[in-house]
């Protein structure tokens, strides 16, 4: 939930020159602008106030000619006095300095402290608390400029803090770019070291600060600039730029390449790796120069000798666009070079597909014939073939059972994460298939408490999907195939368990005795089946993340999403209550979906929100109603966990009872401030035919907290905090702990 008034960013502007006018008149050394800032031209800014002026001139007294609100990218073309001239669109304009961030980390420039005893501080302001101290000559990656504050990252695991503007000198590595109306010029070399790198495959390339869609969005990457890549996830990759900042680009975007051999590249995408090989061409002539432009005018930026492989980019002219041996981008004269090789396009795609009980690894190529070497320890294949690479590339890709993918000589080396097993569907020309089979071989049930324990053990990685009927619950691991007779077992509530193959796969059918909590972990080739009694069985739970496709409620400081907030937290509360044996639902279906009332519901003409409408009507027949949301203020100094109720709800006082747990239950787990159990008139609270609360977990609008809810961490203990209130409501609680805690 948000204030639905917007205040207009001038009200800001007010408040702070009647501040700065009720200040004594003695020097205040943390408010100083050091005088560097013109050199910002053509960097890129971000809005980070809601809706704010742009004006003629820079300075309130102008008047105002248009607005942007939080989130637009501007481009600053120049800045001074702590305002910034900036065109977006057709707009060109003035806006104040504190109501943008100016991205300083794309483009490597480094802070050097130039005081002692400097005061690093959770903000951009002096009201912010003082986080550490730093002194004079300490240089950090320079992230962000509001105003007259600096963001630096201060270590390598990505801690960041505040310093006054006047307390440092920017130290910028690289010219500043040429204006973005004149196209062909050089682009920005950005000098990298490591064994990848990526480059933009479209004009930009986003870096998000995790690898999920619709995280917020760290730094942007130009043509011809590019970054270290540092590991895969998925489809993601984390990259780090020159200037020390960390995030994650999507594979499908980038062009991954290995400065050793340019014309070698990789894309990555969610279940496919392509290797190609791109156009080169070779230094002819010693002691080359490696220019910023397409022309002898442009500034030498580095030399290339003769035998340097170059993979060449675009032409300009006799001029060539390259990545030189040093992963620098640049131009060089075409006469120096030889003449540019055909790309022979995709050499090989190594694809990954998981559906289901189908999961398979296809390796196509160019090749006549191939053999398929598997290690002994099973933990990696090779696939040696008739193609010849004379350079080797290894892309790390952290997904199902696969941990790196590598090119060399002649062989494709695919490396697991665990051990793997495998069956070889195809060898033919062009093709290799094999299909990943985990075996069974073994089942274990442990008494421990009041709990049994499960133990599946298996080669290779395996996953299980899970139904309940009654006193029966199935685990269908797909793919898995019986490495032998796997007797059947059994322990004190769990009667039987019994393994028998099937199509696709092989089914584990636990009997138990009564209605079950059960809890799945999967562990280096084995699955962990925890049971236990819960006395959440047959309790019926809403849980509503609050916000929807077109509404992404509040945003952050740094443009973290409310709505994506509160989808993970639900989402993650929703698995444990089902495995806990309730019946969880939720009132939307994934992140972007709009909410749904349940199956035959009709809202009522002219009721206030249709959307709000739908998400109560679930309460019908349920136990509890539970709406997630995380709060916002425009003092961004508040912090806390709040619990909302509606006293006018023939349910209050149960709503109350679960409102107290949930308040305590998040506030020692998560850490934050306790701001009370609160009556309100919210519409989910109010309408809710089952006791109902609205949680605010902490405030998207603080620095501090805005970077907690972007860890998952918090999202798993927010999620495990309100599972404990709803086991303490119903009071039997469950002899399962949850995990993680
Ligand atoms: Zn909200």
């Amino acid at each position: 939930m948000r204030a639905r008034n917007v205040l207009k960013c001038a009200a800001w502007a007010l408040a702070l020159s009647i501040l700065l006018a009720s200040l004594p008149l003695y020097p205040f050394p943390e408010a100083h602008a050091a005088p560097v800032p013109s050199k910002l031209e053509g960097f890129s800014a971000t809005v980070v106030g809601d809706v704010c002026n742009i004006r003629s001139g820079p300075d309130t007294t102008y008047s105002v000619i248009g607005s942007v609100t939080m989130g637009t990218t501007l481009e600053v073309l120049a800045y001074e006095n702590n305002w910034a001239k900036v065109r977006t669109g057709s707009l060109t304009g003035f806006i104040a300095g504190w109501l943008i961030d100016v991205d300083l980390g794309s483009r490597g420039v480094s802070a050097r402290v130039t005081a002692t005893d400097v005061n690093v501080r959770e903000g951009p302001g002096t009201d912010y608390r003082v986080k550490s101290m730093t002194g004079k000559d300490k240089v950090y990656p320079a992230e962000v400029k509001r105003g007259a504050w600096v963001r630096v990252t201060l270590t390598a695991g990505g801690s960041t803090g505040w310093i006054s503007e006047g307390l440092l000198r920017l130290e910028f590595a690289e010219p500043p770019p040429p204006p973005s109306d004149s196209p062909g010029t050089a682009s920005p070399s950005v000098p990298v070291q490591g064994d990848l790198v990526v480059f933009p495959v479209r004009d930009t390339l986003t870096i998000y600060a995790n690898a999920i869609a619709g995280s917020a969005v760290v730094a942007r990457l130009t043509r011809g600039q590019s970054a270290r890549v540092m590991g895969a996830e998925g489809g993601y990759l984390m990259v780090e730029t020159s200037g020390g900042l960390r995030g994650w680009v999507y594979g499908p975007d980038s062009k991954v390449v290995s400065p050793s051999d340019s014309g070698l590249q990789f894309i990555v995408s969610q279940n496919s790796w392509t290797v190609g090989k791109y156009p080169v061409s070779t230094v002819t002539a010693t002691d080359v120069n490696f220019r910023g432009g397409p022309g002898t005018s442009y500034p030498v930026i580095g030399s290339l000798d003769k035998g340097d492989t170059l993979w060449v980019l675009d032409t300009s002219g006799d001029w060539k666009q390259v990545v030189s041996p040093k992963g620098q981008t640049g131009w060089v004269a075409g006469w120096l070079t030889s003449s540019t090789t055909q790309g022979s396009g995709t050499l090989f795609t190594v694809s990954a597909r998981a559906n289901g009980g189908d999961r398979t690894l296809t390796i196509t190529g160019p090749f006549e014939s191939a053999v398929v070497i598997p290690s002994p320890d099973k933990r990696s294949v090779i696939v040696s073939t008739s193609t010849f690479f004379n350079t080797s590339l290894e892309l790390p890709v952290n997904a199902f059972e696969f941990d790196s993918v590598k090119v060399a000589t002649s062989d494709v080396t695919v490396r697991f994460r665990e051990k793997a097993n495998y069956d070889i569907v195809e060898i033919a020309p062009g093709r290799v298939e094999l299909r990943f089979t985990p075996v069974v071989t073994s089942l274990d049930v442990r008494s421990s408490g009041n709990t049994d324990i499960l133990t599946i053990e298996t080669v290779g990685y395996a996953w299980a999907d899970v139904k309940r009927e009654g006193n029966l619950v199935t685990l269908f691991l797909p793919g898995a195939s019986l490495a032998n007779e796997v007797p059947s077992c059994s322990g004190r509530s769990v009667k039987n368990v019994t393994v028998s193959p099937r199509d696709g796969g092989v089914d584990v059918a636990v009997l138990t005795t009564g209605p079950l909590a059960y809890q799945i972990k999967h562990t280096a080739n084995s699955i962990q089946a925890t049971f236990g009694v819960s006395g959440l069985v047959g309790k019926k739970i809403v849980v509503d993340p609050g916000h929807e496709a077109n509404d992404p409620g509040a945003i952050g400081p740094t443009g973290l999403a409310e709505r994506n907030v509160n989808w993970e937290m639900a989402a993650r509360l929703v698995e444990l209550l089902k495995q806990a044996g309730a019946t969880a639902i939720l009132t939307r279906q994934s992140l972007y979906a709009t909410s749904e009332g349940p199956p035959g519901f009709a809202p009522i003409p002219g009721q206030y929100s249709h959307s709000l409408s739908e998400r109560a009507a679930w309460s019908q027949g349920a136990d509890l109603f539970i709406s997630i949301h995380n709060n916002w203020n425009y003092n961004r100094s508040i912090a806390g966990t709040t619990l909302y109720v509606c006293d006018k709800n023939p349910n209050a006082a149960e709503s109350r009872r679960f409102a107290s747990l949930a308040l305590s239950e998040l506030t020692l787990a998560l850490g934050t401030r306790d701001m009370g159990v609160r009556d309100s008139n919210f519409h989910v609270c109010r309408e809710s035919m089952s006791p109902a609360v609205l949680v605010e977990v902490m405030f998207l609008s603080n620095p501090v907290e805005e970077s907690y809810l972007r860890q998952a961490q918090t999202w798993d203990k927010t999620a495990q905090s309100l599972y404990r209130a709803v086991q303490r409501f119903f009071g039997t609680g469950t002899s399962i702990s949850v995990p993680g805690i």
